[in-house]
């Protein structure tokens, strides 16, 4: 069966010092976590390394929210796929609607990162989601399949094996508006549907596909309560320890 997630994005939010205290007091929550949910948490590159000592040997994990295009060298400013393995992160989001649309990054760009991650043993978090227009012009669907075409669908059956799928409608990331379990399960239904055209149904159902887009405790039942949805991507409420446990509390098992 296909796994459990829950990743908290933590996106560009804390201080060292600040990052340190919420991942502490994630970690002194851990036992609550349900034994089969695997828990994520994606802090700022620069935290990674301290975080990852501050959780190792624990039930949770760490991911990186980006990783360079290229392997090594002059890339001012980049962070590569094998420094983020370095620091322990097992992990790594790419392609998050913030990083498409604030610093222009295509399908090409997300594949490349998608290739370096799994170069340096990394399982890539690839997300994909439409725009409010593209939501409202009906057009959800084929914005969707071509993200998917244009990135992950590239990649051999044995690499695509390593693929975690965020499906996070940009219209409701950080804006208090969720998706309803209808709509993503929806979504999700027509991921799995595309892997298995590309791939095999072996494939399709043991792809893990996150909801992500204003998850949080008082809706992440009704969610993952839907047959397709694996988990969530949990950006504002992974910021809160107590709710980012609770959210990892809310499948049916
Ligand atoms: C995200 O950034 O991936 C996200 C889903 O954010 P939020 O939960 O705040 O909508």
């Amino acid at each position: 069966m296909r796994p459990k997630i829950v990743a908290g994005n933590w996106k560009m939010n804390n201080d060292l010092q600040q990052g340190r205290e919420l991942a502490e007091s994630i970690k002194a929550l851990q036992g609550e976590i349900p034994e089969p949910v695997n828990v994520i948490v994606a802090p700022p590159f620069i935290h990674l390394a301290d975080i990852g000592r501050t959780i190792a040997d624990t039930r949770l994990k760490l991911a990186a929210q980006n990783c360079a295009t290229e392997e090594k060298g002059a890339f001012t400013g980049e962070v590569s796929a094998e420094m983020v393995r370095s620091t322990g992160a097992q992990y790594v989001i790419i392609g998050h609607s913030e990083r498409r649309s604030y610093y222009q990054e295509t399908d090409q760009v997300v594949y490349q990162k998608i290739e370096q991650a799994l170069r340096n043993d990394l399982f890539p978090i690839v997300c994909v989601g439409e725009k409010l227009e593209q939501r409202e012009a009906d057009q959800y669907f084929s914005v969707v399949a071509e993200q998917l075409e244009k990135s992950v669908f590239q990649l051999s059956a044995e690499d695509f094996g390593r693929i975690i799928i965020a499906y996070e409608p940009v219209w409701a990331i950080g804006t208090g508006k969720t998706a309803t379990p209808d709509q993503a399960q929806q979504m999700h239904r027509f991921i799995r549907e595309k892997i298995e055209e590309n791939y095999s149904s072996k494939a399709a159902n043991n792809t893990a596909i996150l909801y992500g887009g204003s998850c949080k405790p008082s809706n992440a039942e009704d969610l993952f309560a839907q047959p397709d949805i694996d988990g969530g991507l949990i950006g504002g409420a992974s910021l809160k320890s107590r709710d980012f446990i609770q959210i990892s509390q809310s499948f049916t098992l």
